[in-house]
């Protein structure tokens, strides 16, 4: 279809948008079972239940402008949960995944937010409050999931994601075996070096760096 009017382009809208949704209820259950904090988890499974009630308005909203719903791939989400799940797979079980699936999790509710945004924005111009209600339903459901993501990473997995980083053996003999070669000796003085340089790692990983993302300032 043609992009020949503003009326055009929204019902495109909702249906890239109704595949999204359909492609995210695939995505969802598979990142509740990958997830270690509780919270997260049931996060997850809740937004499940909130986007099979978010096809059914946008559904709704295709009928009420005349439309039959009809296939259409989003490409944005397919590249964000394609993207996603390739960082995801290469991350050992824990806090970390937990924090990489929350990166994950947060671009695709802000990709919804600008959809759904512009979308009833569109509706409201063109006349259709109807529709423009029911996508601000789903605006506010995507939000709200947003928000509780970075309540969940900033009460715990943030914290938890940099002291597991922190705690690496690699990572603690690495620093330590630098150390050594800095100090060009054995004894106290390399072991004081050692804990200088964990001191160190500490505060990059944990203290000093913020423990927000910029999405999670949003
Ligand atoms: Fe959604
Ligand atoms: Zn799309
Ligand atoms: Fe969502």
């Amino acid at each position: 279809m043609a992009v020949a009017s503003l009326r055009t382009h929204l019902i495109e809208e909702l249906t890239d948008l109704l595949d999204a949704e359909n492609q995210l209820t695939r995505a969802l259950p598979k990142m509740a079972a990958a997830a270690t904090t509780k919270t997260l988890k049931s996060a997850f499974e809740k937004h499940l239940q909130e986007t099979r009630g978010q096809i059914n308005r946008l559904n709704k909203a295709l009928r009420h402008l005349g439309e039959r719903p009809r296939r259409r791939t989003c490409e944005g989400m397919q590249g964000l949960l394609a993207e996603g799940e390739s960082v995801m797979k290469k991350t050992p079980e824990g806090a970390l995944r937990d924090a990489v699936m929350i990166t994950s999790a947060q671009k695709v509710e802000h990709y919804e937010m600008a959809s759904y945004g512009t979308a009833r924005t569109y509706a409201q111009v063109l006349g259709e409050p109807d529709v423009a209600r029911l996508l601000d339903q789903n605006l506010k459901e995507e939000k709200a999931a947003d928000g509780k993501l970075t309540a969940i990473a900033e009460r715990s997995v943030n914290h938890d994601a940099a002291e597991e980083w922190q705690s690496r053996p690699e990572d603690e003999g690495k620093l330590i075996r630098g150390a050594v070669w800095l100090g060009g000796a054995v004894g106290s003085a390399s072991r004081e070096l050692g804990r200088a340089a964990r001191r160190a790692a500490g505060i990059n990983g944990c203290r000093r760096r913020s423990r927000r993302t910029p999405s999670q300032r949003t």
